[in-house]
């Protein structure tokens, strides 16, 4: 069984079992074929996706570790029982060293960023739309890491900036890339087009990582920049809201505590 799981080499090298998922490699059938992570569809097969992405990431499925995703910056500590997590919103999630405990986030255009701080095995993973752009989630996630006991500094930090929909395809009217612009930097807004603008949520992203403190070379792009890394140019690989609307499965970005 093939399992492609797009990883980030920052994050490898750092000691961090990761992953980003593609639609392929699951049980799901049409249109939501065939690795869909939505929650409200078929709990066997989701069961199955699941166990799949456990067993190729290297965690327990049982310590799988979701929220409900509502565009906004709350984050979560992950413990307990998922199913209870599941039921609370938030849209980022840290996971506590030595739990080997799992966090994700769901997506289909929004962009799945995931943390991790070396120094302690802690972990975070974040829901980005341009919603949790401008509410910042990122930084959320980025200062509950910097807080935590025996935490190292925002430049010892490791983050990946997973599959999400590009400035190809993300169209949104000038007021949206205002918001967005103002809350991470001008590189966001990729080019404007009469009353509209086209926005580069990755670039927004990095902005804001960067304004936290993170070097640039410990923020990678998963699986890269430009269309090959756009959810919406790419129906093979990856779901996408914009082009499939409720007929969109969702990718999973996956992040384990060390
Ligand atoms: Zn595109």
């Amino acid at each position: 069984m093939t399992f492609p799981l797009l990883t980030s080499k920052a994050l490898s090298q750092a000691g961090f079992s990761h992953g980003f998922t593609t639609r392929l490699g699951g049980v799901s059938p049409p249109p939501y074929d065939a690795l869909d992570f939505a929650v409200l569809r078929d709990p066997a097969l989701l069961r199955e996706n699941q166990a799949r992405l456990a067993a190729a990431v290297g965690f327990d499925a049982g310590v799988l570790h979701q929220a409900m995703q509502v565009h906004g910056a709350t984050l979560l500590v992950a413990g307990g029982d998922p199913a209870a997590t599941l039921a609370l919103d938030a849209d980022a999630l840290a996971a506590e060293p030595g739990t080997g405990h799992a966090v994700a986030v769901r997506v289909a255009d929004c962009v799945p960023v995931l943390l991790a701080d070396p120094s302690t095995g802690r972990v975070a993973a974040a829901h980005a739309g341009w919603r949790g752009v401008v509410a910042d989630v990122v930084g959320a996630s980025v200062r509950h890491l910097l807080a935590a006991p025996g935490a190292g500094t925002a430049s010892g930090l490791v983050a990946a900036i997973g599959p999400s929909i590009g400035p190809c395809c993300f169209e949104v009217g000038a007021d949206v890339a205002d918001r967005i612009v103002s809350a991470s930097s001008p590189s966001a807004r990729d080019r404007r087009v009469g009353d509209k603008a086209f926005v580069d949520l990755r670039a927004a992203v990095r902005a804001q990582l960067r304004a936290l403190g993170l070097a640039d070379d410990a923020i990678d792009d998963v699986p890269g920049r430009g269309p090959s890394g756009c959810t919406r140019c790419e129906r093979e690989r990856f779901y996408s809201y914009r082009r499939d609307g409720d007929a969109s499965g969702r990718l999973l970005g996956v992040i384990v505590a060390r």
